[in-house]
């Protein structure tokens, strides 16, 4: 199937033909109120373009894996884990999430969070922290401060 060579914006940070779809297949992974749709994904492209966006108050899944991120935040304001740094995100930052970086986003209480996310098309599976693994991150003041949601 060819797609379409334009995909006219749609209000509300949608797209024409693109369905909103579960933030991911798993159901085993934590998250709170995100979903996904997938903008570019063809058999010609190495990568894979995502508008994800969080409701007010959510997060995604604290992670890791192989393959990298490049995200562009279109929408709202929150917050990024990356590695053990915390950094205040706002419409058009561009954040880097490096190859087995932690990393988690988290809407302000008040505005959803969106953004656009750059990935390999072929990638490996995300880990989830082990116990161990969480104690060592929530051990970090910045970091327990953010998984507070403060
Ligand atoms: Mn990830």
């Amino acid at each position: 199937m060819n797609e379409p060579i334009l995909r006219k914006a749609q209000p509300d940070y949608r797209w024409q033909g693109v369905d909103i779809r579960a933030y991911k297949d798993e159901a085993s992974a934590p998250f709170r109120g995100v979903t996904r749709q997938v903008l570019a994904s063809a058999p010609d492209l190495k990568g894979e373009l995502r508008y994800f966006e969080i409701a007010p108050g959510g997060w995604t899944t604290l992670e890791r894996h192989q393959h990298a991120h490049a995200v562009t935040i279109l929408r709202g304001r929150g917050r990024a884990l990356v590695g053990h740094e915390v950094v205040e995100i706002g419409a058009l930052d561009l954040v880097t999430v490096p190859a087995w970086a932690w990393h988690q986003f988290r809407a302000a209480a008040d505005q959803p969070l969106g953004f656009l996310c750059m990935v390999d098309a072929e990638r490996d599976r995300p880990q989830l922290p082990s116990p161990a693994e969480r104690a060592e991150l929530e051990a970090m003041p910045q970091v327990a401060e953010f998984f507070a949601g403060s």
